[in-house]
């Protein structure tokens, strides 16, 4: 490992200051990715300035019945919370399928939004990776992409956002605040991440000296009703194939009356299946709506030879959590 400085902020003006004088600093809180990849040699900043001890570790509950969630709120502690718990489950629920609980008790809300993919070859030093180095070649591509994407791709990188938390919070449109000594900003989740394109190594609106301070969920009734399925190779301590974050409620004629929907493990970015939730919404809750839904969502996606096998788990994924999900909802 590359040896670096290290400081402590106690002051977030004092962090965001520091990192404006010094573009190769980066922030270090839970340190659970970024660690791991300072040992790889795939990231070597100058500097880590330490900020676990500044004041955003608190959730709160909003006057409109919303959520403020700091930064620094940790994974295990957001799971727990009764709030997330009955208004949000699905967004429990996907934490709590994300890692082994000694991670998720050290993991930060704003780290698990910047955790960088677990492609193969972004680890591999020996191999072509446009994410590690633009213009090198996408190595995946030609390989083992068993785990990659099929949807947001670009011929640059075929990468998943491996985040299970994140999922969930594309479907309930949190808004992501960062700040930097230039002000404020107020980032919808869905549009946090970007894709790929031709500059794969660009993964998000975050510029270096900017500071996610926190996570704001919505007042969403929907979510009350909510479920996410992670479906991977082995029960614990592996990142999603397909994963499925659902929220489903009816109106009293039996038929859809909201509906939300988000992926992961198939795509670059936790993607948002809208063009689903527009043939959902107003349908009848029935396995040929889910089925048609889920297949016109899935409609766009470009498999490679190892992960084609994604389109169809993905779209029966979708139809088992909608199936369950409505099941609940006839028996309450
Ligand atoms: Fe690198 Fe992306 Fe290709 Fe993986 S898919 S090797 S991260 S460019």
């Amino acid at each position: 490992m590359k040896t670096f400085n290290y400081l402590r902020a106690t002051d977030v003006d004092v962090a965001l200051q520091r990192i404006a004088v010094e573009p190769g600093a980066r922030f270090l809180g839970g340190g659970t990715n970024l660690v791991d990849l300072m040992r790889e040699g795939i990231e070597a900043p100058e500097t880590l300035i330490d900020i676990t001890r500044l004041p955003l570790d608190g959730i709160e509950e909003l006057p409109d019945g919303g959520l403020r969630i700091g930064a620094l709120v940790r994974n295990s502690d957001l799971a727990a919370h009764p709030v997330v718990r009955g208004r949000y489950p699905f967004l429990s629920q996907a934490i709590l399928l994300g890692a082994t609980g000694q991670i998720r008790n050290m993991a930060t809300v704003g780290g698990n939004l910047l955790q960088r993919t677990r492609c193969l070859y972004f680890y591999d030093e020996a191999s072509a990776c446009n994410k590690r180095e633009p213009g090198a070649g996408c190595a995946a591509r030609e390989g083992f992409n068993r785990g990659n994407a099929v949807l947001g791709t670009s011929d640059a990188c075929v990468a998943t956002h491996p985040s299970d938390m994140a999922v969930a919070l594309a479907a309930i449109d949190a808004v992501v605040e960062v700040r930097s000594s230039r002000g404020t900003r107020h980032i919808p989740l869905t549009e946090f991440h970007l894709l790929p394109g031709t500059t794969p190594h660009l993964e998000s609106q975050l510029e270096s000296d900017e500071l996610i301070t926190a996570v704001e969920l919505p007042p969403l009734p929907v979510a009350a009703h909510s479920y996410y399925r992670k479906v991977r190779d082995r029960a614990s301590y592996a990142f999603a194939l397909v994963s499925v974050a659902a929220a489903l409620d009816f109106g009293a004629d039996g038929r859809i009356a909201d509906v939300r929907l988000a992926l992961g493990g198939v795509a670059t970015k936790p993607w948002r299946a809208r063009t689903a939730e527009q043939l959902l919404l107003g349908a009848a809750a029935s396995e040929d709506s889910f089925a048609t839904a889920a297949a016109a969502e899935l409609a766009a996606a470009v498999p490679l030879p190892g992960n084609a096998f994604k389109i169809d788990l993905a779209c029966r994924t979708v139809v088992a959590v909608l199936r369950r999900l409505t099941t609940e909802r006839s028996g309450s």
